[in-house]
């Protein structure tokens, strides 16, 4: 966990904005005082993160079964996401956050159909891309298939222990 920079700082203010205004035109949120979102502390994930996009950080001695926005110590959003290709995955992602602080924990059916109310219906897509541009940009290793050609970013060598699943040919190993 980082600190956001000046221009980090902005564009996560921006990013705030954006999806606090279409929270507001959301029917799923109707009910709910989405405002109090507003004062959450907004920070950057470190860059080399790979599994998670985006995370709540909870204040000490939060009472679990009874989470308030006002309990929130933190979101850190990945700093790659704040680069203008991602922004629409960047709004996603936030919502998802907002979500958790809005009291809900897990990640069940109730939460999955909020999720769904988002008026971007590529997300999904859009998460998977983001997961592959993140292990090519951090990957030390790439595994590629001397037959089909397609490569596998990774941060260890495979030493020859294995195949490419479509092939069954043995995957070789090039430093990035
Ligand atoms: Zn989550
Ligand atoms: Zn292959």
């Amino acid at each position: 966990m980082v600190n956001p920079n000046a221009q980090q700082s902005v564009k996560l203010d921006d990013l705030k904005n954006f999806v606090l205004d279409l929270m507001l035109d959301m029917e799923v949120w109707n009910e709910t005082n989405t405002q109090e979102l507003n004062d959450i502390k907004l920070g950057v994930l470190r860059k080399n993160a790979t599994q998670r996009h985006g995370v709540t950080r909870w204040k000490l001695g939060s009472d679990a079964n009874n989470l308030k926005p006002k309990d929130v110590e933190v979101i850190n959003i990945h700093p790659e996401l704040l680069q203008e290709r991602w922004k629409a995955y960047a709004a996603f992602v936030l919502h998802h956050e907002y979500i958790h602080a809005l009291g809900f924990r897990e990640h069940n059916s109730k939460f999955r159909f909020m999720e769904n109310q988002w008026p971007g219906n590529r997300a999904s897509k859009h998460g998977s891309e983001f997961t592959e541009f993140l292990r090519f940009k951090n990957a030390t290793w790439i595994w590629s298939c001397p037959k089909c050609g397609k490569d596998f970013p990774r941060k260890k060598a495979s030493m020859g222990r294995y195949k490419c699943r479509q092939c069954d040919v043995t995957l070789k190993d090039r430093k990035v």
